[in-house]
């Protein structure tokens, strides 16, 4: 059933790629309900309503902060071939969203989770992400000179005062990225188009070839990426994305690594502390969100890495834990 839990073999061949939206640049908003309602009331801007209690959610409990957070990328008419030109909007997991599918979802940020690191666990939750919307973008992929319709999705993060050293951090401009965790019922193989429920077996493509470029059978070059979520035509035959397929649960804050080739070559020890909490934590506290975890896509490298390791540190406990029963029976 660990289909969905990307392996390491994609980490290793994404120490190569340039880095797009994986690591998402974060703005503190001074006068948040003000700021917020700017950035919303552009005339593009696809979501408008804003539900936002703002007497629950004020200055003197909150940091307020805006990312965008996720782009989607441009699907060609059988609806999984991805355009060249977005290439470069796969995230290093391997990971793209295809814009019907976007529009579909984005709503499910709102009421997420605002963790450090990924870490998963409702207790240490930071905050709240009070709001999600999309919007247009005409992405230029520079060395191809050419543009594509995606859309960007921007959320506000409220992060609680109470967590004074992280807040400082943030306000003082020092911790300015984040990256957000989703849960993909359905993934799309962008090569061969299959499409992957929880207990599928992978394609040879999604097993093997993430991120590797291949040529189609008009000769233009795109690279496998395992598209998240699925799409269906409607009766006028456009695409339209299943709104259950993915549910983006969290956004978290990370450290941007100095050098990502790094943090993957040096696993445990460069992990972010944050993250290595996980392997302290008792083994219910564990097992709850591991149902969750396997079926988690987040954004980073560094993220899917420490939900590998709680997976692998569940695993270690599971296997101490039958070795410690088989010798009870024989030793008593
Ligand atoms: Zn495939």
């Amino acid at each position: 059933m660990n289909r969905r839990c990307t392996s390491g073999s994609c980490m290793v061949k994404a120490a190569g790629r340039p880095a797009s939206l994986d690591l998402s640049l974060s703005q503190v908003l001074v006068d948040p309900m003000n700021d917020w309602r700017h950035l919303t009331a552009g005339r593009v801007r696809i979501a408008r309503d804003i539900k936002v209690d703002w007497s629950q959610f004020n200055q003197d409990k909150f940091i307020f902060s805006h990312c965008t957070i996720v782009s989607s990328v441009n699907v060609e008419e059988n609806g999984y071939y991805i355009d060249p030109v977005c290439s470069p909007l796969i995230n290093n997991n391997g990971n793209a969203w295809s814009n019907p599918v976007l529009l579909a979802t984005f709503r499910t940020f709102v009421g997420g989770e605002n963790y450090l690191e990924h870490v998963q666990i409702p207790e240490l939750s930071k905050g709240k992400i009070l709001d999600a919307l999309v919007r247009p973008i005409k992405y230029k992929n520079v060395k191809l000179g050419k543009e594509a319709n995606v859309y960007y999705c921007d959320i506000l993060v409220a992060t609680e005062r109470r967590h004074g050293k992280l807040c400082s951090r943030i306000a003082s401009g020092e911790l300015t990225t984040m990256s957000m965790g989703c849960l993909a019922n359905w993934v799309q193989c962008s090569r061969c188009g299959l499409v992957l429920g929880d207990d599928d077996e992978n394609c040879e493509h999604i097993d093997r070839q993430m991120l590797q470029a291949f040529t189609d059978e008009n000769g233009i070059e795109r690279v496998v990426a395992e598209l998240c979520g699925r799409v269906s035509k409607d009766v006028n035959g456009s695409w339209i994305g299943d709104p259950e397929s993915v549910r983006f649960i969290e956004a978290s804050w990370v450290e941007r690594p100095a050098f990502e080739g790094a943090v993957l070559n040096h696993f445990l020890s460069e992990m972010p502390k944050a993250a290595a909490e996980i392997l302290s934590f008792p083994t219910y506290k564990l097992e709850q969100t591991m149902e969750e975890l396997f079926r988690m896509r987040v954004a980073d490298t560094r993220g899917m890495m420490v939900l590998r390791v709680a997976i692998e540190e569940m695993n270690r406990r599971k296997r101490e834990d039958m070795s410690s029963r088989v010798l009870k029976t024989f030793w008593g």
